[in-house]
């Protein structure tokens, strides 16, 4: 008897034939002696139609609190349609909002952090021998209001619940059959992977690969939780997440693509200590995740600073960045929105020399101009045109998997 832990992203569940469909994996297992506790997302585009419901009736400043209000509702209808299709297969089950499940969040609204998950509840229905459904994507934080973890949060909360219970397993059942080479929807010639190690997966999550969040990959290295990635919809093995494998002879393991981010210059500060600290302290303080940063040679006593933001940042970087203005002289922000990140992520680039000039070379054979670079142990990341972003993936991906 095993404490198995299953996750079913929004396409799983999108309609009723797939929600019974989902029913009768839960049970399959439940039938064989396992607990099964079941993290569900919302329904299909649920998150996204709410999203837009939200902008009709208020396009500007939305309070967050109020937000996460109206997205956790998507996950409310989701569990309590899959315990009903799991009651109507005749096996004992009950849903769970996050905070009836034990989630308790910090307080900061639309991007909460677990801090913990107090097991009780969920202990005491596994006890009575019943299948647990738990809404993904939300807890409760000191104030007693709903919080919500973030998009693609649903991951973040399966893999707290396996650490917090010590699963012996923790499913990610989505709308693909593991994890792939580059997203096999967009990519020709993508391959599925066997295995991936929690860095790699963390990286690829991180730079884009929308397959797993990377907040719940973080976590599942942290308590040493291992994934599988698997399909809803075809029974076959999928990808198995964890610390060590046994595929290091591919260089690459994956590329990733981008779009959601923004390049900010500014351009002309003085050249003299403390400039930096000063804009990257304000931009911390907004909670404004800054990644590429670029400064440029000092010239004539100034300087250019460059760096890169999410999208949905923009505003608080702006304001972040008007804020020091007194404190700081510039002559010129620039802000350049249709550009797209493209990364290549492998433990085995390390100690090989020659992977970033042949990525370079993939995309100087497609005529794509690189404007900024950024190397870690295991990537390599460019900055380019939005634009071309479709095809540089694919002529990097020949360059490496053709
Ligand atoms: P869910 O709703 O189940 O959480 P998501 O849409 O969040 O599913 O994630 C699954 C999608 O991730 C796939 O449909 C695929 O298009 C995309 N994807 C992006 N990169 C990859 C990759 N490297 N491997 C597999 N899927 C990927
Ligand atoms: N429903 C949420 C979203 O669409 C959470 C999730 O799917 O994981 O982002
Ligand atoms: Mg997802």
């Amino acid at each position: 008897m095993a404490l198995v832990v299953k996750k079913f992203g929004g396409s799983s569940v999108a309609n009723a034939e797939r929600v019974f469909n989902v029913a009768r994996i839960i049970t399959e297992d439940y039938k064989k002696g396992n607990d099964v506790v079941v993290v569900v997302s919302a329904q299909g585009d649920t998150t996204d139609d709410l999203i837009e419901k939200a902008v009709e009736i208020n396009p500007g400043n939305r309070s967050k609190r109020e937000m996460d209000m109206l997205l956790a509702a998507g996950e409310q209808i989701s569990i309590a349609l899959l315990a009903m299709a799991i009651e109507k297969l005749g096996f004992p089950v009950v849903s769970l909002l996050g905070w009836q499940a034990g989630f308790v969040t910090d307080s900061k609204y639309s991007v909460a952090r677990i801090k913990n998950v107090n097991p009780e509840r969920l202990r005491n229905e596994l006890d009575k021998r019943s299948i647990v459904i738990v809404a993904g994507f939300q807890g409760v934080n000191k104030y007693d209001d709903v919080t919500t973890l973030g998009r693609g949060g649903s991951d973040t909360s399966a893999v707290a619940i396996a650490a917090t219970l010590k699963a012996d397993l923790c499913q990610i059942y989505t709308d693909v059959d593991g994890v792939y080479t580059a997203d096999p929807r967009k990519i020709k010639g993508a391959k599925k992977l066997d295995e991936i190690t929690y860095d790699e997966m963390l990286e690829l999550a991180t730079l884009g690969a929308q397959v797993l969040n990377n907040r719940s990959v973080e976590m599942a290295k942290k308590y040493n939780v291992e994934l599988e990635v698997l399909s809803s919809l075809e029974q076959k093995p999928g990808t198995i997440v964890k610390e060590v494998t046994s595929m290091e002879k591919m260089l690459v393991k994956g590329v990733a693509c981008d779009t959601d981010i923004i390049i900010v210059s500014i351009i002309g500060l003085k050249d003299a200590p403390g400039i930096a600290f000063k804009v990257f302290n304000q931009l911390s303080r907004k909670n404004v995740n800054v990644d590429i940063i670029l400064q440029s040679v000092g010239r004539h006593g100034t300087k250019d600073i460059t760096f890169t933001v999410p999208k949905g940042q923009k505003a608080e970087t702006l304001e972040a960045i008007e804020n020091i203005r007194p404190l700081i002289a510039f002559d010129d922000l620039v802000i350049k929105d249709t550009v797209g990140k493209v990364s290549i992520v492998g433990a085995g680039m390390e100690t090989h020399p020659g992977v970033a000039s042949k990525m370079f070379e993939a995309l100087s054979d497609a005529n794509i101009n690189i404007q900024m670079i950024s190397t870690s142990e295991i990537k390599i990341s460019v900055l380019i045109d939005a634009v071309d972003c479709q095809k540089a993936v694919q002529v990097v991906h020949d360059a490496f998997h053709g």
